[in-house]
């Protein structure tokens, strides 16, 4: 455990807190920290800081990652990234929650390896809140004057919450890498609103969780009601 890490977790908390208050809401956020490409020790040093969440992106380093700490009993893996298909089975086996849903299908494809082993994966649907042409997830960059956005993605809620041994919990998104803080803070006040809509003329769903906000973003995200933050550079240092 070197002192480094246990400031950087221990500032990250508090800035997560002042947003909580400023935000006037109850400081119930989730820290996922997102130890991709990092190594074992970085993440041991984590845990003993008392962090229980982490965060991968790739479905063989979640594998060897969890295979070797599968000893911390109460450690909850998050698959962050983008999924293909033929690499879901780590994803069902080791994770406990996946952010990134963004097809039916890949969804289908866990439910089924999720009853052979027997758990369950809670999951966020990811979508498209920018427009930005790189990123992945149910389009909804203008789900406000574009109903037919906002239904494709419930439909698609609607389906994915009916799978065995998956539960939609709510919605994620990443913002643009290098936008002004104003046009993030609006893509997460939209986030916030189409999730308001989606459970207000989907109770039944429960889909109430928020997931938005990376190391450059996640103070403006908590302001916004995201529920969890998933955040890597600023507790681990920068990524080769
Ligand atoms: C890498 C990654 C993060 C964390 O990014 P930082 O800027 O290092 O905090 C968050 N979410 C996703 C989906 C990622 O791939």
């Amino acid at each position: 455990m070197t002192a480094t890490h246990l400031s950087k977790i221990e500032h990250v908390q508090q800035q997560i807190q002042q947003a909580s208050k400023r935000a006037n809401r109850a400081d119930d956020v989730t820290l996922v920290a997102v130890s991709k490409t990092k190594p074992i020790s970085a993440i041991i040093a984590a845990y003993e800081a008392g962090i229980r969440h982490f965060g991968e992106n790739r479905a063989q380093e979640l594998a060897e990652k969890a295979q070797q700490l599968q000893y911390l009993t109460d450690l909850q893996w998050h698959f962050i990234g983008h999924l293909q298909t033929r690499q879901s089975l780590p994803v069902a086996t080791y994770a406990r929650y996946f952010h990134a849903v963004d097809r039916v299908k890949i969804a289908e494809r866990l439910s089924r390896q999720l009853q052979q082993s027997q758990r369950s994966l809670d999951v966020f649907i990811q979508v498209n809140i920018s427009g930005e042409a790189s990123k992945s997830g149910f389009n909804v960059a203008d789900w406000e004057n574009t109903p037919q956005q906002g239904q494709t993605l419930v439909q698609a809620m609607l389906e994915i919450n009916t799978l065995a041994n998956i539960n939609v919990i709510g919605l994620m998104t990443m913002a643009p890498w290098s936008a002004p803080k104003a046009e993030i803070r609006t893509l997460f006040q939209r986030l916030q609103t189409l999730s308001n809509w989606v459970n207000k003329t989907h109770p039944e769903l429960q889909a109430t969780k928020l997931s938005m906000g990376m190391s450059g973003d996640f103070e403006l995200a908590v302001e916004k009601g995201a529920t969890h933050v998933r955040v890597g550079s600023a507790i681990f240092g920068q990524r080769e």
